[in-house]
C-alpha cells in the first residue's frame, strides 16, 4: 500500500487525505495563497483552473462541502462533473467497487473530490488512482481536512494565531471527523489547549487520546458546561453523528445533550470569543445566539469554506 505522500510545501499533484501530511509550513503556504485569492476574488475573473475538470463524487450527503468545492472550481476558472449519492445512481448499485469507479473517474478528469460513508475510503480511492490527485471531502468518522483547514484559517484571520489558543470541542468526538482533523491541525502548533466536551459514550477516540497526549496540542476532558474555563478563543461545537449509531434510541439518548445557548455564552462566555460550528445544526445551537456577532458558523466560516478550498486547489492543480 503507497504511503501517503507529506506535503512539505509541495502541493502539485498531491492527495490531501489528511491533516497528518501538512507540516506548519505548507499550512502557511495555504493560507498565504487563500488570502491572496480572497483579496483577487470575486472582483476578477480568475482564470487559474481553465481547461482543468474536476470529478466531485460524494456517496454520503453533503451540502456546504459539495456547494464550496463546486463553488470554488467555478470561481477559478474551472469545470466539474457532479456525482451525489453514487450509491443510488451509479455502477455502484450493481456491485462495482470503489477502486473501479475511481480508475474510471481517473480517465475523466483532473482531481477527484470524495466524499465516502467509510473511514479509510480516501486512502483506498487515493491509492486507487495512479495517476490524478484524490482530496478527501470526509471519510465516515474519519477525517475531514478540508473542513479543518478552513476552521484553522477562519480563527487565524478572526484571531491573528493559532499558536496559544484555548478552545472547547463540543458535541460527538467519537465519530465528528472535523474535530478529529482539526485536533490533529492544532498539532502543528505550539501551546494550544482543547477542552474536550461530549457525552460519555462519544469522547474522543482513545487513539486519538492517546496520541495526542504528550504532543503540541493539551486535551483537558471536562464533564459539563459548567467546567468550560471562561477565558476560551472559540467555541467549536458539533452534531451528534446520527447517521453513525447502529441503535437509533441510543442517539436520542444524547442528540442534544449539549445545548449552546445564550444563557451558557452569558455564564462560562467572553465578549471576544467565537461561536462555531462545522454545520449542519440540527438543535444542538438555539437560534437566539445567531444574530450575536461571536457567531460566525453561518457566514465567515462557511465563506472562508469556499476561499480555502480555493487556495488548496489552486496549489494542487493550478498554474
Ligand atoms: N459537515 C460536517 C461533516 O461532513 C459536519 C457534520 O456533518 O456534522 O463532517
Amino acid at each position: 500500500m503507497n504511503e501517503l505522500l507529506p506535503i512539505k510545501n509541495i502541493f502539485n499533484n498531491k492527495d490531501v487525505v489528511s491533516i497528518d501530511q501538512f507540516d506548519r509550513a505548507s499550512v502557511e503556504k495555504l493560507f498565504t495563497t487563500t488570502r491572496r485569492i480572497l483579496k483577487m476574488s470575486p472582483s476578477r475573473r480568475l482564470n487559474l483552473l481553465k481547461g482543468k475538470l474536476v470529478t466531485l463524487l460524494f456517496f454520503e450527503p453533503s451540502s456546504r462541502t459539495f456547494g464550496s468545492f463546486s463553488a470554488a472550481i467555478k470561481r477559478l476558472g474551472g469545470l466539474t462533473i457532479d456525482y451525489q449519492n453514487p450509491t443510488e445512481t451509479s455502477s455502484a448499485v450493481k456491485g462495482e467497487t470503489l477502486e473501479d469507479t475511481i480508475k474510471v473517474f481517473e480517465n475523466y478528469s483532473d482531481a477527484i473530490v470524495m466524499r465516502h460513508y467509510e473511514m479509510g475510503a480516501a486512502k483506498r480511492a487515493a491509492d486507487a488512482a495512479l495517476f490524478i490527485p484524490v482530496i478527501n471531502a470526509g471519510d465516515g468518522s474519519g477525517e475531514h481536512p478540508t473542513q479543518a483547514l478552513l476552521d484553522g484559517f477562519t480563527l487565524r484571520q478572526e484571531l491573528g494565531k493559532l499558536d496559544g489558543l484555548k478552545g472547547v470541542l463540543a458535541g460527538d468526538l467519537l465519530y465528528g471527523r472535523t474535530v478529529h482533523s482539526l485536533i490533529r491541525l492544532f498539532n502543528l502548533f505550539n501551546n494550544v489547549t482543547l477542552y474536550l466536551l461530549s457525552p460519555k459514550n462519544l469522547r474522543l477516540p482513545e487513539e486519538l487520546m492517546k496520541r495526542f497526549a504528550k504532543s503540541n496540542v493539551k486535551l483537558v476532558e471536562i464533564p459539563t458546561e459548567k467546567d468550560i474555563p471562561r477565558d476560551c478563543d472559540f467555541w467549536y461545537w458539533t452534531r451528534v453523528q446520527k447517521e453513525r449509531f447502529k441503535d437509533l434510541k441510543e442517539y436520542e439518548k444524547v442528540k442534544t445533550r449539549f445545548i449552546l445557548t445564550p444563557e451558557l455564552v452569558k455564564e462560562r462566555g467572553n465578549k471576544n470569543m467565537l461561536l462555531m460550528h462545522p454545520l449542519p445544526r440540527v438543535g444542538e445551537i438555539d437560534e437566539r445566539i445567531d444574530s450575536d456577532p461571536r457567531s460566525i458558523y453561518l457566514n465567515k466560516q462557511v465563506k472562508n469554506g469556499m476561499y480555502v478550498r480555493m487556495g488548496l486547489l489552486q496549489l494542487i492543480l493550478g498554474k
